[in-house]
């Protein structure tokens, strides 16, 4: 006998349970809206006292810290496994150097893994009495059941009508297709290639750049592996040309380890393997709209940028932090409508210029160090690059430019 289908009735309901949808199941519920969590997998059993590394780690920004921190996650993270960077070394032709000192802040970002974020943020929802946890896909939507709510049907056959939707699927986010948003891409011709290395020497809580024609090369500080153990380990992400990460993603740890040594002239000395190679590809997206009618979009589902500026992330809490404003209107007329339309634009006015913003800055240093674009000029390519290093050494020398920089990269 199969189940009869339920009616579930929410004042919001998040789809998505990666960082950013379990940041505003846990910022929405705060605010003390009745949320439902849909998620394709159940949440999973907490990591233990000494969990494997997630590979996947994260430059967090002071204004993600501040959110995470708003809602109590920040304080359930395990914090030796959190890496401050103090300092970061930029370098093309000459070097840059932002440092948090100068800038007056604590640290310019925490390198902190993806499970540890997601633990945290698991731990908060569940404390949270006021959030249902779903386990289903979305098989429909209908974003105009009545005046006052939308509606989607789940793949269990329940539904679900919720007076707002948050669509925290991802980039390739099915609710966003569903609810007829499109998008702008831009496919760039290159890999994001990530992996863990031992160095011979400590990061000194720096994280360090290189732009050159081997692509974007970062290294981002990891934590020492315990008490007393070497500082000497960290996180590459090796944004490479399209043909050099193919090369690439056929090498071994080790020879990669190798390579990324080689490509930083051995900035931290010998490197060695700790882990696997993991490959991303590299696209610029931006929905048409953050909204339809009683659904907005957040996160990667609403904006994808080149990790370049490690801001992927930061701009989705910055959706979280920032949708959780819209939606409190003390005294309004409409009363406690989470999914009233005044109340979607100001979201999507709010984010307009910080998603804008980031896009174009980082598409254009993408573009501007791309050695396509050096090879596309021809007989002007000397001049161009000359221009290049120019402005590269003037900004060296421009503190309050820097600072500016800072500000715009942290806020
Ligand atoms: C190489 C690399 C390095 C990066 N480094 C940084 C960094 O240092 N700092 C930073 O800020 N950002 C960084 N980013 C960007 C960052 O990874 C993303 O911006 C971020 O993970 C987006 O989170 P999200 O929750 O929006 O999406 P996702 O993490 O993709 O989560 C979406 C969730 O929705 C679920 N889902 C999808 N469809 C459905 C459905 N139909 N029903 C239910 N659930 C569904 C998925 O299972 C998933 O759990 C980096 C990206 C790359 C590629």
């Amino acid at each position: 006998m199969t189940k009869p289908a339920k009616d579930l009735h929410c004042d919001v309901a998040v789809v998505g349970a990666g960082v950013v949808g379990l940041a505003a199941v846990a910022g929405l519920a705060l605010a003390g809206h009745q949320v439902t969590l849909v998620r394709r997998e159940p949440a999973p059993p907490s990591r233990g006292s000494d969990p494997a590394w997630d590979e996947r780690v994260y430059a967090v920004s002071p204004a993600s810290r501040t959110l995470l921190e708003a809602l109590g996650a920040w304080q359930l993270l395990d914090n030796s496994r959190v890496a401050p960077v103090y300092d970061m070394r930029v370098y093309s032709e000459s070097e840059l150097h932002f440092g948090a000192y100068e800038a007056g802040i604590e640290a310019l970002a925490w390198i902190i893994e993806q499970d540890n974020i997601a633990q945290a943020l698991e731990q908060v929802v569940q404390d949270s009495g006021s959030v249902t946890q779903v386990v289903a896909e979305v098989a429909s939507v209908d974003l105009a059941t009545d005046f006052y709510s939308a509606s989607l049907v789940l793949d269990s056959g329940d539904q679900l009508q919720a007076r707002l939707l948050v669509a925290a699927d991802g980039a390739d986010s099915p609710l966003r297709t569903m609810a007829g948003i499109g998008f702008e891409e831009q496919v760039y011709p290159q890999r994001a290639l990530v992996a863990r290395l031992a160095t011979d020497h400590g990061h000194r809580d720096c994280a360090y750049q290189w732009f050159g024609a081997h692509g974007i090369l970062a290294l981002l500080p990891l934590p020492p592996a315990g008490p007393g153990a070497d500082e000497g380990r960290c996180s590459v992400v090796w944004s490479a040309p399209t043909a050099l990460a193919e090369e690439l993603a056929q090498a071994t740890p080790e020879e990669f380890a190798q390579r990324v040594q080689a490509a930083c002239d051995g900035a931290l000395g010998t490197m060695t393997a700790l882990g696997p190679v993991l490959g991303f590809p590299l696209r610029r997206r931006s929905a048409a709209s953050l909204l339809a009618p009683r659904l907005v979009l957040v996160g990667d589902a609403g904006h994808l940028v080149h990790p370049l500026a490690g801001q992927g992330l930061n701009l989705g809490l910055g959706d979280v932090a920032d949708l959780v404003a819209a939606l409190k209107c003390e005294g309004a007329p409409d009363g406690d409508d989470p999914g009233r339309k005044l109340r979607l634009l100001r979201y999507q006015r709010s984010r307009a210029l910080p998603i804008a913003a980031m896009g174009t800055t980082t598409g254009a240093l993408q573009q501007l160090f791309d050695p396509a674009t050096t090879a596309a000029l021809g007989g002007l390519a000397g001049p161009f690059v000359a221009v290049r290093e120019l402005g590269w050494r003037a900004l060296a020398r421009a503190p309050m430019l820097k600072r500016l920089l800072i500000a715009r990269a942290i806020g």
